[in-house]
């Protein structure tokens, strides 16, 4: 058995490790309790770690109260101007993680409005980041489709925005419409390159693998996305943990790829790829990858002496501004 890891784009992009080195430094500087605004990140393993470390979570934008005073850390995807301003009413001490690029995206949301635009805005209405980033306007609007973009009224004149996870060629489709339908229009739309870059990155591993698998929560979108992409080449899996794993998706002569979502933490890709090991050796196989046993490999980085995969990219390097 061999196995692959894709080398750059699996786990924390750069916008989740940010937030996540906050609530870790937060938490060990901080007396009393400390808070996220919501779930720091979509991977379930991630958040029972941070309860684990007595960090709770505080949906102050949804009217929830502290029993004490404590630190509130706002998440990467952002929270809107009523999140914060309950937060000071409430003296609890507030550190930011926003994402950068969210908070451009937000900054322009603003800006657009106040310069006359509609505000409207691609995403999924649901999503913390497209609520947050609607909620600094007074007028923006969410659209999840090309059908919704359809039915709107005309409007004099439109700025389009995009949830920085959305899929650019849609976001495309529904600028077009919009832009028929407006006498001035705004394309100022700004989709983070992490998403495509795991994808393109993601594939080609597939394309020299007999199997993929994916870790990542099973409430992340852009993890699912990876199995998708992936399953077009190879069949391709989705594991939350490595009791997820199921040792009949290999063999012996398995060449295993392994790619991870956003909102992946590195240990538990490592401890997926141990597990791996462990099946290939079971079934009768070395498992080996690039050279260098992998299983040795993922407990020297658990160790801290290598790295096996760089965890991730500052997000001011991955902007792709979309006009
Ligand atoms: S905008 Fe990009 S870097 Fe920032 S949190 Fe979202 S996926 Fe991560």
């Amino acid at each position: 058995m061999k196995i692959h890891r894709a080398p750059r784009f699996s786990g924390f992009c750069g916008g989740v490790k940010r937030a996540w080195s906050i609530a870790m430094r937060t938490r060990d500087n901080t007396e009393g309790p400390v808070f996220v605004s919501g779930e720091l990140i979509n991977n379930d393993p991630a958040m029972r770690a941070l309860e684990a470390k007595e960090i709770g979570i505080l949906r102050v934008g949804e009217d929830e109260s502290p029993t004490q005073p404590g630190t509130l850390i706002m998440r990467a995807h952002g929270e809107g101007p009523r999140s914060f301003e309950r937060a000071k009413a409430l003296g609890l001490n507030v550190v930011d993680a926003t994402c950068g690029i969210v908070k451009v995206v937000q900054q322009k949301a603003v800006k657009l409005e106040d310069d006359g635009y509609q505000v409207i805005l691609y995403g999924h209405r649901n999503h913390p980041e497209a609520r947050a980033t609607i909620a600094y306007t007074k007028r923006g609007m969410i659209v999840e489709s090309v059908e919704e973009a359809e039915a709107l009224p005309r409007f004099e004149r439109v700025a389009a925005l995009a949830q920085t996870t959305a899929l650019l060629s849609e976001y495309e489709r529904v600028c077009e419409v919009l832009k028929a339908k407006s006498e001035v229009f705004e394309n100022q739309g700004q989709v983070c390159a992490w998403t495509k870059m795991a994808q393109d990155e993601a594939e080609e591993v597939a394309a020299g693998c007999d199997v993929m698998i994916v870790v990542g929560g099973r409430k992340s979108a852009n993890s699912h996305r990876l199995v998708e992409v992936c399953g077009q080449r190879v069949p391709s899996y989705l594991v939350e943990t490595v009791d997820d794993l199921e040792s009949w998706w290999f063999t012996a002569d398995s060449v295993v790829g392994v790619t991870a979502g956003a909102s992946t933490r590195e240990q538990d890709v490592l401890d997926v790829i141990e597990a791996i090991t462990a099946i290939g050796a079971r079934h009768g196989d070395g498992t080996h990858g690039s050279g260098v046993a992998v299983g040795e490999r993922a407990m020297a980085a658990s160790r801290g002496h290598l790295s096996i995969g760089p965890p991730g990219i500052p997000p001011d390097r991955l902007e792709e501004e979309v006009r």
